[in-house]
């Protein structure tokens, strides 16, 4: 497939006469282009919406802006724009305004877990770094939807130091993961300063790169771009693809390169309702990722975000997902289905049961062809006493004596602590026992 068809040459011309090939495949002229207004979609597009319907995209954009680069705008099926993935997930619908009962606007509570400008700091080793506050699309399904468009800026060095400086005098964070927004949206040379200075902190151990640009903007994993990062291993980056018409010649040519530059791919989707919301469709989405060197990681149950109620699907649609990737498909093309707990609990895992009972030395199990069977329990493990020693410990970690602290249901089951139950705050009858004392 040419990576300038005729039909992308169409979108090009109707934004810019002059528009030539090499302008196509340069990011900025996207971001300059970027299509913001109905109009413009219409006309790049080249549909014409019923005139009271146009009227109810306006006021949606309102709330909730738009922009869709002319490259991911070429993927939609004019003939067929209404029920198209691409459509859905950049074009305004209305329902965007209804907001339900339990629809919160910042339900993961980012930005109450904000210790420091820029960083959402939740669970115990990692961080989010939040290093860009505008996208090349705006994802009508954005979790960060109340963002979306605020400030749409790329923060100063100055803006930025905070965050660092968090990072810096934290030192159990060893994991820190640049968001935004888009990090990829920042210059090379801002992001390679960035870069340095992350890995420059001692205690930082890897850096990941979240960036859905291999797919809304594939012209900007360039080459310049690549060997950049190429400097700043260990580095992982996660993309976004939701749907197999994302896999592009385009978009498989930016992921080749960042591969190709010994960059880990893994890719975080989203379950949405009426753009991928099928087992086949998430198997093929996830066969194709593999092909190109990414590997599956998260299925994301959509979250509780205001606007974005008409996406969400039962959470027993991800487990019947689940059940047919699991045995149906390589291991690696399976990514983990996670509900990112409401109140900024974090993600946590769900998937279909595989345990059917459990006896005292055997355990029984059921694959996903429905086989029953049995595992028997080792007669002759010796559970031995973990005290944290671990310079004594005939396993011969040899790393200095564990110190971190058990947390939660880790913290029952171990030895070294003598915690016995979780009780949660206010509990009554724990009240009235504080009351009689
Ligand atoms: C998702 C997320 C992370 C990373 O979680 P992993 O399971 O390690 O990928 C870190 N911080 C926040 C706030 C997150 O939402």
């Amino acid at each position: 497939m040419p990576i300038f068809n005729e039909h992308q040459q169409e979108v090009a011309d109707s934004l810019d006469e002059s528009t030539s090939k090499s302008d196509w495949t340069d990011w900025k002229w996207h971001v300059r282009h970027s299509i913001k207004n109905i109009d413009d979609f219409e006309r790049v597009l080249n549909v014409k919406f019923p005139k009271k319907e146009k009227r109810i995209y306006e006021q949606t954009l309102k709330k909730f802006p738009m922009a869709v680069t002319p490259y991911y705008l070429s993927l939609i099926d004019p003939e067929d724009y209404a029920n198209d993935p691409i459509f859905m997930q950049s074009f305004p619908s209305p329902k965007e305004l209804k907001i339900e009962r339990h629809d919160m606007a910042d339900p993961l509570h980012e930005d109450k877990d904000s210790p420091a400008p820029g960083i959402t700091h939740r669970y115990p080793d990692r961080v989010l770094f939040h290093v860009s506050n505008t996208c090349a699309m705006y994802c009508r399904h954005c979790t960060r939807k109340r963002k979306v468009g605020d400030v749409d800026s790329i923060p100063s060095r100055k803006n930025l130091e905070a965050g660092l400086d968090y990072i810096r005098n934290t030192p159990q964070v060893r994991d820190v993961l640049l968001s935004g927004g888009d990090p990829f949206l920042l210059s090379d040379e801002k992001l390679d300063w960035l870069l340095t200075q992350v890995s420059a902190i001692e205690h930082v151990e890897v850096v990941r790169i979240g960036t859905r640009t291999p797919v809304v903007l594939p012209y900007r994993i360039t080459d310049e771009l690549v060997a950049m990062l190429k400097k700043h291993h260990p580095l992982w980056i996660n993309t976004h693809f939701n749907h197999p018409r994302e896999i592009t010649a385009s978009s498989r040519r930016a992921l080749a390169k960042l591969a190709d530059a010994g960059i880990p791919l893994g890719n975080q989707s989203v379950l949405l309702a009426g753009v991928n919301d099928c087992q086949r469709l998430i198997k093929t989405l996830n066969q194709k990722l593999v092909k190109n060197r990414v590997r599956p990681y998260y299925l994301y149950q959509c979250d509780m975000s205001e606007g974005l109620t008409h996406f969400r699907t039962p959470i027993g649609k991800g487990m019947e997902i689940l059940e047919s990737l699991r045995g149906h498909t390589s291991g690696f093309a399976v990514p983990t289905y996670v509900v990112d707990a409401p109140g900024g609990g974090g993600k946590i895992p769900v998937m279909p049961n595989y345990i059917v009972s459990w006896g005292t030395n055997k355990i029984v199990l059921r694959n996903y062809e429905g086989v029953i069977t049995t595992y028997n329990e080792p007669e002759a493990y010796e559970a031995t006493y973990c005290d944290r020693e671990c310079s004594k410990c005939n396993l011969q970690l040899k790393e200095d004596d564990g110190e971190e602290k058990a947390i939660g249901v880790e913290k029952l089951l171990s030895d070294w602590d003598d915690t016995t139950s979780l009780t949660p705050e206010d509990n009554e009858r724990i009240g009235r026992r504080d009351d009689a004392a």
